[in-house]
């Protein structure tokens, strides 16, 4: 049965290229009938705090991406990872070395001279028991000549010099084993089947193939896809606005977008741009992922997120907006709740995010006397005022405060001024809203409600 992983380090925060990761595991997997499991490399003691460990938690949960079974914490297996070591320091697939500082230095730049990466001359001498008192690492003995190939399910079989690999560590002066040797230990326990990760590993898929041979371990497939750029082709960090997990759900972008624009984002189903997690899992193989780098594209992430916005439930989309006044130090009490639930069908049709939804129907809070933006303010002509006078009187008069009606007596109201609405609409709304962001202005009239929206114009033209 298929086995994939996620293996993320706790870092403090999570890159939108370890979800997108998560994902391909995720959906692989569950294509496939198999298990995906979830590895905390937090091997690196000063970084791999709580917090840090709690923030992937988090991500995953918030993406919606469900590993199976418990998490494994990487340290907690550092004497396995020391006993496989020592196995292959017995067989001779690894040796001690004493090399350090200058020394080292000295001896990689010979090496490189000489056209092949660091082999130590401790590969072939004898420590004496006064050495072995000594501190030092367990480098590999890696083969001198030949190849290594990795046949990778997405970049294709990358050929590999083993002379251009080096004898790398395994185990620390400290005893603590390095990355690569960590890896393939818990991988091959953890029964992996599929390596799916950012393509900055590639060259460690050589390596660890290597160790993989020499502990006469079947080897894991391997899928490296490339990571996720910013529109200008760097690498995707917080200055292209979002790189990190949470950046992304701060700025109102849905889970369920988030995991439908990354699985497009380095693959593909025709042209389809919207499918359910359903149809995700039934279409996604990793073999069909792309090669070439990809870009965030901010238009089509949005587009994404409108879609799922509009499909949202009014009360689910009412407490992500709560959030999002509650970070700005206005939280919604219950008559505000109410005055939201009441908007969210008015504007949800408009909002690319989240946070844009707040903000259209940010007007239903607005506490009178409410302060009008200056460009509003401009268009309050003489002539627009007595308009909005004559307007005011008539909505004073009307029984019906439905969207309908409201639409109706706008309409027939233009139509006996005389003029279009761009003739008294936008000051209209500059009185009704403070600004120029609502929806339209039955409905902005309608979702304050008869005696709020008579107050208001009472306020301004008075
Ligand atoms: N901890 C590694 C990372 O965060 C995992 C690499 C792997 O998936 O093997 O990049």
């Amino acid at each position: 049965p298929v086995v994939t992983r996620i293996a993320p380090s706790p870092t403090g925060s999570m890159h939108i290229g370890t979800a997108r990761t998560a994902l391909f595991n995720y959906l692989y997997a569950k294509h496939c009938g198999g298990r995906f499991l979830l590895r905390i490399e937090d091997t690196d003691r000063e970084r791999s705090t709580e917090e840090a460990v709690q923030v992937i938690f988090d991500g995953l949960k918030w993406l919606g991406l469900p590993y199976d079974g418990e998490p494994t914490f990487q340290f907690a297996r550092a004497e396995r990872h020391r006993e496989v070591v020592l196995s292959l320091l017995d067989q001779g697939k690894a040796y001690r070395c004493w090399l350090a500082g200058d020394e080292l230095t000295a001896a990689r730049e010979k090496a490189h001279a000489a056209g092949h990466a660091l082999r130590s001359p401790w590969r072939d001498r004898d420590p004496s028991p006064a050495d072995l008192a000594k501190p030092h690492v367990i480098r590999f003995r890696g083969p001198l000549n030949g190849d290594t190939v990795v046949p990778d399910l997405v970049q294709g079989a990358v050929t590999f010099r083993n002379r251009d690999l080096d004898d790398l560590v395994l185990l620390r002066s400290d005893g603590a084993p390095t990355y690569n040797l960590a890896v393939v230990v818990d991988d091959h326990d953890m029964d992996v089947t599929h390596i799916i990760r950012g393509d900055d590993h590639l060259n460690n898929a050589a390596r660890q193939t290597l160790i993989y041979q020499a502990l006469e371990w079947d080897i894991p497939a391997f899928a490296h896809i490339p990571l996720i750029h910013g529109p200008d082709g760097g690498k995707l960090s917080k200055r292209h606005g979002a790189a990190a997990v949470t950046e992304f759900a701060d700025l109102g972008y849905l889970p369920e977008s988030m995991r439908n624009y990354l699985v497009r984002l380095g693959w593909s189903h025709g042209d389809d741009e919207i499918f359910s997690d359903a149809q995700a899992i039934e279409w996604f193989d990793i073999v069909d992922a792309n090669k070439g780098a990809s870009r965030l594209d901010w238009d089509k992430l949005n587009f994404v997120n409108a879609h799922y916005i509009r499909q949202a439930d009014d009360a689910r989309l009412l407490d992500l907006v709560a959030e999002v006044f509650a970070r700005r130090d206005t939280p919604l009490d219950a008559a505000r709740r109410e005055a939201a639930l009441r908007t969210i069908p008015l504007v949800k049709e408009r909002a690319k995010t989240i946070v844009e939804l707040a903000d259209q129907l940010a007007f239903v809070f607005r506490s009178r006397p409410i302060v009008i933006e200056e460009k509003a303010k401009g268009l309050l002509t003489d002539e627009t005022r007595a308009r909005l006078a004559r307007l005011a009187d008539q909505l004073a008069a009307t029984n019906d405060w439905s969207a309908e009606a409201l639409h109706e007596l706008l309409q027939a109201f233009a139509a006996s001024e005389g003029v279009g609405f761009g003739k008294f609409g936008p000051a209209l709304r500059g009185i009704l809203t403070g600004g120029s962001i609502s929806p339209d202005l039955h409905r902005t009239l309608a979702s304050l409600g008869r005696e709020e929206a008579l107050a208001r114009l009472n306020d301004a033209l008075s």
